[in-house]
């Protein structure tokens, strides 16, 4: 059977930086897991512009469907600020998110022990956090038409479109239950069902997708807005929440901030199965890429390194793999390690990106 094969966009600013940790841990799989990867490496965002004119090369964009998953740093940075907006950095990112239809976003929000402290939430709401947050990426209110600024009248309206089909809402669904399934198998559906019609329906077909197809499943309905209280009351109530573009905007960026920093959120968007049965899968970290600390050795290397794993987990059925990773940060995470971005107010000193990517491979190492 053909090796797993991984397409690696290390981007812009500190996105080399952090990959570079990452490919570390694609080695050790081959040296002492005799699990080997085909990686290619390609450009995305700023330094594709400064090579082809676009930031995202045709060629590339084919390499990335063929691929079993994409794995992707950041993109941007000052430098291409004022460019046209058709071919600014981002412009890539979302290419290919479009053109691979990857609907389904993954945000975790998981809570390491070690940093319960720099949630603003009281450390026993927030330690031993694991739940994660399915957002409709494709459709809603940010695509639906008509959308724009018109005239009405002497003043202008601004008007956008919150539009879901059933397929749109079932296929959503159906990957939060199928993750649900590999965890706590409990799912949240959030909506606002008592004032949108979008939301009557949302509700409708994902509880027609539960009866169907998913009844060992637990589901539970709630509004979104009762969604984001019982999100900073209680957040371990929940195991997986499925929601909207919209909502799930907020609430993903509500939920992963429960546990502290930007360096530590990795993500993963989601689309169809391909012919070899896995999804359509694009892995980053949440952060950006960091101008203000590239180049100098600062960056927390752990949201890619856990966006990899998450790569392990949901392109490769590695779930045991992934897991090792995950103890494996947590255990440096317990052994005091930190990257500038994780010092608390009592200080000390902050290992560089490079030697937080090493103290997980000695902590991998140390797992076998
Ligand atoms: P950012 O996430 O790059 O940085 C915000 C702050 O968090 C900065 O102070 C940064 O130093 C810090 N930070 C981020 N990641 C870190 C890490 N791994 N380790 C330590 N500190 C980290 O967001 P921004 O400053 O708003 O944007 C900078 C550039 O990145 C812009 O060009 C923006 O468009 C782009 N951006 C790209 C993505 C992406 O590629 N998905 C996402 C957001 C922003």
């Amino acid at each position: 059977m053909a090796n797993p094969s991984i397409l690696i966009l290390a981007g812009d600013g500190i996105g080399p930086e952090v990959m570079a940790e990452v490919k570390k841990i694609i080695a050790w799989f081959g040296q002492k897991r005799a699990i080997t990867f085909d990686v290619a490496e390609d450009l995305v965002g700023g330094c594709a512009y400064d090579k082809f004119g676009t930031p995202l090369h045709d060629d590339t964009m084919a390499r990335a469907q063929a691929a079993d998953c994409v794995l992707l740093g950041a993109v941007g940075g000052p430098k291409y600020d004022k460019l046209d907006f058709s071919v600014k950095p981002e412009r890539g990112l979302l290419r290919l998110r479009k053109e691979m239809d990857l609907y389904a976003n993954l945000r975790p929000a998981q809570c390491f022990d070690a940093l319960a402290d720099f949630s603003s939430l009281k450390k026993d709401v927030v330690a031993g956090l694991d739940i994660m947050i399915v957002r409709e990426l494709t459709s809603g209110v940010y695509f639906g038409e008509p959308r724009g600024i018109f005239t009405e009248g002497n003043e202008r309206v601004g008007i956008n479109t919150q539009r879901y089909t059933e397929s749109e809402i079932a296929r959503v669904a159906r990957s939060a239950f199928e993750l649900a399934r590999r965890r706590r198998n409990k799912v949240c559906s959030m909506e606002k069902a008592n004032v949108m019609e979008s939301g009557i329906l949302w509700r409708e077909v994902v509880q027609e997708v539960h009866d169907k197809e998913y009844n060992d499943v637990e589901l539970s309905h709630m509004y979104a807005d009762a969604g984001a209280m019982q999100l900073t009351r209680w957040p371990k109530q929940f195991d997986v929440i499925v929601t909207d573009n919209l909502f799930g905007d907020l609430l993903s960026d509500l939920a992963a901030m429960l546990t502290g920093s930007l360096g530590m959120l990795p993500s993963a968007s989601l689309g169809a199965p391909m012919k070899n049965g896995r999804p359509k899968a694009l892995y980053e970290p949440v952060h950006g890429s960091a101008p203000d600390i590239a180049g100098q050795g600062k960056a927390n290397p752990i949201a890619c390194i856990l966006s990899f794993a998450m790569a392990l987990r949901y392109s490769f059925d590695m779930g045991a793999d992934a897991t090792r990773v995950e103890q494996a940060v947590e255990k440096v995470l317990a052994q005091g390690l930190r990257t500038a971005d994780l010092m608390g107010p009592e200080g000390g000193k902050p290992v560089s990106t490079g030697q937080m990517g090493d103290a997980i491979i000695a902590a991998l190492d140390a797992s076998l």
